[in-house]
This record gives structure tokens, sequence and C-alpha cells, in this order.
């Protein structure tokens, strides 16, 4: 008997290193010859064998493992799941195996009251991230739970993966979160006193990245925490003096993605990148701004030379008739006019800032004043008909008069101070006037 049992366990023994290892055969054979092996947990930790080949990515062997009917939730002694260690340890194709194979999302640990998407979250893996929350869309979780509350759910200590990314500068996941419709101001809190927000977390972890993300989603920089503290105080505290000074609320107000909007979350994901990037673009240079002279001044990747090349390329394209700095990338359904990134972004955001966040009113064209109802990407054609002697009077408007309009916006870089009435039907007719007496008086403030 004695016997049986040492030949028992090192069976055990010898399946855990084989699965361990992705030794497949080895695993093939130990599970044909005694089928209970795939139920056996290790001695202090009670993994099975499916836990350790999730957290090693033995992809293979978790497959072989699944096919040999192993329960893709099984349990270890802290109530984790397989799901939830290839998401702590970034093994993606774990992750996606295991989701296919029906492993359930909303399981908590006994750690820290824990899921799956809370341990993407917190060691940064954002494609597993992204794994789960693609797979909550269209599970039950998503009926049963609602898909929103399961991207704010809370751990035990009331944090959302959004409060872990934060506080872990796990910026990408920060991202992937906000976009899926994380609540950014959340906080930590559950029984009414204030805990942290996101934006406070990011302030401890030190990092700019997420700082910039949570700001450029709406988060408060005056919300307080249990001890009556802004974030601005948290990052003081905590020595990160440029993640402070962007949060002193004496510093400018950074463009807010303008979310609220119907055609935001219509965007196609083409556009949708380009007006992203525009935005992190606009806050950099306000970064710049208000670093500037303060010893935090930022490694930026050469912004200014970037803008240069762009300029020079915009020469054999259509230059922005508002800011007459970008090419022309976003055009509005039905009317067709076009403008810069940058321009089509401010102008969300412009009337954002003006209405009331719950029903916010469409933007209209800045050219026709009809009402934006679609945005879409300029597909670029290249025309005959361009000037090519490498000035930027590429557009339909005299020389004299597109001359003027640049000086006009001269020191306004590249904000929307310079939007003019000004329109034109690029890749149609001729170019049109909207109405030209109210040219550049017609800024909003
Ligand atoms: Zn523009
Ligand atoms: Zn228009």
């Amino acid at each position: 008997m004695g016997q049986g049992l040492s030949c028992r366990g090192s069976h055990e023994h010898g399946l855990f290193r084989a699965v361990q290892h992705g030794d497949l055969q080895t695993v093939s054979i130990l599970l044909k010859t005694h089928p209970s092996l795939i139920h056996r947990t290790t001695v202090y930790d009670h993994h099975s064998p499916l836990h350790i080949a999730a957290a090693n990515g033995q992809i293979q062997v978790l497959s072989r493992l699944l096919d040999g009917s192993a329960n893709p939730d099984v349990l270890n002694r802290q109530k984790q799941t397989p799901l939830m260690l290839a998401a702590m340890h970034g093994k993606i194709d774990c992750v996606e195996k295991l989701l296919e194979a029906g492993a359930n999302v909303l399981m908590f640990d006994v750690c820290h009251g824990r899921t799956c998407l809370h341990y993407a979250a917190y060691y940064g893996h954002s494609s597993c991230l992204k794994a789960i929350l693609s797979a909550a869309q269209s599970s039950p979780v998503a009926a049963s739970w609602g898909f929103s509350r399961f991207v704010n759910i809370r751990d035990g200590r009331g944090a959302t993966p959004l409060h872990l990314a934060a506080r872990q500068r796990r910026s990408e996941c920060v991202h992937t979160l906000l976009c899926s419709g994380a609540l950014v101001c959340a906080s930590t809190s559950r029984y009414g006193c204030p805990g942290s927000t996101p934006l406070h977390l990011a302030a401890k972890g030190g990092s700019l990245d997420c700082i910039r993300e949570l700001l450029a989603w709406g988060a408060d920089r005056l919300q307080r925490d249990a001890s009556g503290r802004i974030a601005y105080v948290v990052a003081l505290k905590h020595k990160h003096g440029a993640c402070a000074a962007l949060l002193n609320i004496a510093s400018a107000q950074p463009l807010v993605w303008p979310s609220s909007l119907k055609i935001i979350s219509e965007l196609n994901p083409e556009a949708k990148l380009l007006l992203e990037q525009a935005l992190m673009d606009a806050n950099k240079e306000r970064e710049k701004n208000i670093l500037k002279g303060s010893p935090y001044s930022l490694p930026s990747p050469a912004h200014s030379d970037q803008m240069d090349d762009n300029i020079s390329e915009v020469s054999e394209t259509e230059l922005c008739c508002i800011c007459f700095e970008q090419v022309c990338t976003i055009e509005v359904q039905d009317c067709g006019h076009q403008m810069c990134a940058q321009c089509t972004l401010t102008l969300c955001c412009h009337n954002k800032a003006n209405t009331s966040t719950s029903n916010p009113t469409p933007p209209v064209c800045p050219f026709c004043r009809s009402a934006i109802s679609k945005l879409m990407v300029i597909k670029i054609e290249t025309h005959d008909d361009i000037d090519q002697d490498g000035t930027t009077d590429t557009t339909c408007f005299k020389p004299s008069k597109s001359r003027k309009f640049r000086n006009m916006n001269e020191g306004s870089s590249s904000s929307f101070k310079g939007l003019s009435s000004f329109g034109k039907m690029s890749g149609r007719s001729s170019g049109m006037i909207a109405s030209e007496n109210e040219c550049i008086d017609d800024k909003p403030q």
C-alpha cells in the first residue's frame, strides 16, 4: 500500500513537472495510464495541472487538459481560476483558450476578492485585458450583469480594474478600460465615505501617461480622497513633480475626449485612432507649456520637428482651412466639408464643455452650420492639378487670401482659435465660402 502511494505521488510529481515544462508527450502518456491524475493538485497551493499550464503559458498542454475534460474553472487554495493565473502572467494564448472553453470571467478569489480582469489590469497585460473584455461582451455575464458593470467590477477593497491599472502605471490598460466604459471618477469607497479615484492612484504611482489618459477622459482634478486631498497633493507627497504640475488646478485644462457625443461613439476605428492621436498631441503640447522652465520638462519626442515635416508634406495635399497647419484628414458626412483631426476634435470638445454632459448637443459643421451626424476618414487621393511648387497654396483659395488667414492664425498654435466659417468642398466643385463676412470674428471662446 505504502509502495502504491509513493508510486502515485511520483506520477503526480511527474505530471506537474511535465505540465510546467510543456512536455506534451509525457503528459499524454501519464493521463492515458492514470486518467484520475487530471484531478490531482499540488500539496500546498492546491494548483491543478490546468493552473500550472495556464501560469506557465503551456498552451499545448493546456489544450490537452481541456480536451481531457479538465474543468476550466477549477479553483486553487486562494480560489483562483486558471484564467486568473494566465491573466496574471500575461499568457494570452492560454487566456484565449480558456475563454474559448467557457471559463467564467466573473469569479472572485479570496486574496483580494479580485477577478481575472483585475489581474490583467494590475499586471498590465493589455492583450489579456482586451481578450477578457471581448469575451465578457458576448458571454452570459453581459446578459446577467451588464457589460459596463463588469468593466467597473470592484475587488474586496472597492478598487475597479481602472484603479489598479492607474496605480500600477499601466497606461495601455488604463486606455483600454476607459474606451470600454470604465468610470474615470469611480471612488474606491463603498459605503459613502470618499475613497481614492484612479487619478489619485495614478498620482501616487507617478505615471504621466496614466494621468494624461485619465485627464483626457475627464478625470476631475478637484475630487478629494478619504483624507480630503486632491490628486495634486498626492503627487506632491510622493515627489512626482511633473505629475503634480499637470494635476495643479492652476494649470490649463487638457482637452477632454468627447465620449458622450453620439458621433464620437459611432466613429469607425480608423477615425477614432486619428482623433485620439490628435487629442494626445494637443495635450502634450499643453504639457510642454506647463512644464516649460520647470525642472520637469519632458523628454518629448521632438514634436516641433514632426510639425515641420508635416508642413513640407502638406504642400502636396489639402491643408485644413481652419488652422492652415495640418492636413485635412476628416470629412463630415453629407456636406462633405473637410478639416484636420485636431480641429475636428477641438470642435467636439468645445461643444462638450459648454453643454451639460448628460445630453450634449452635437457639434455643427463650422463651414455650413449643418449638424454633424457622422465623421469619416478622408481617403487620400492624388490630384493631378495640385500645385507642385512647394508652397502651401494648394487649396482653392487665392494665395493672398490664404496667406491672410494664415497670418491671422499665427500665435494661436494648433488650437481652435482660428476657426473661421471658411469652407471648401475638396475633391468636389471649387472651394466655397459659406459666409465670408463672419470669418475670423466668429471664434468660439
Ligand atoms: Zn485644422
Ligand atoms: Zn459642412
